[in-house]
């Protein structure tokens, strides 16, 4: 599954950054056409975070938008749940994406030592 080996991404990142302290919440922002469904992953980060020192550890995670920009008219379109890459104004695909393809852990929130 594709979230897992995410997770265990996740989870090498975050225990390099927090320096041996204690985990208490990860906040992620994944774009939409990342295809990732936020619920699996905080169920696969529960499966790979425990009996580790991440056990108890939370994801947050924003999900960002896709938003293309309009190589033909310039306009700029939110898009829905299904990215279908084309422009809102002008109805034409030569488009650039703009948002959808992060992928960062924007923070960790660590325990008071
Ligand atoms: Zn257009």
């Amino acid at each position: 599954m594709h979230e897992l080996s995410i997770c265990g991404s996740i989870a090498d990142i975050v225990q390099r950054s927090a320096g041996g302290r204690r985990v208490e919440t990860i906040n992620l922002r994944i774009g939409q056409l990342r295809q990732v469904v936020p619920e699996t992953l905080v169920y696969c980060w529960s499966l790979v975070s425990a009996e580790t020192p991440l056990a108890g550890s939370a994801l947050v995670i924003e999900s960002v938008p896709v938003r293309i920009e309009c190589r033909g008219c310039g306009h700029t379109t939110e898009l829905g749940a299904l990215p279908i890459l084309v422009c809102g104004a002008c109805g034409q695909g030569k488009t650039t994406v703009v948002n959808g393809e992060e992928f960062l852990i924007t923070s960790l929130e660590l325990a008071e030592v």
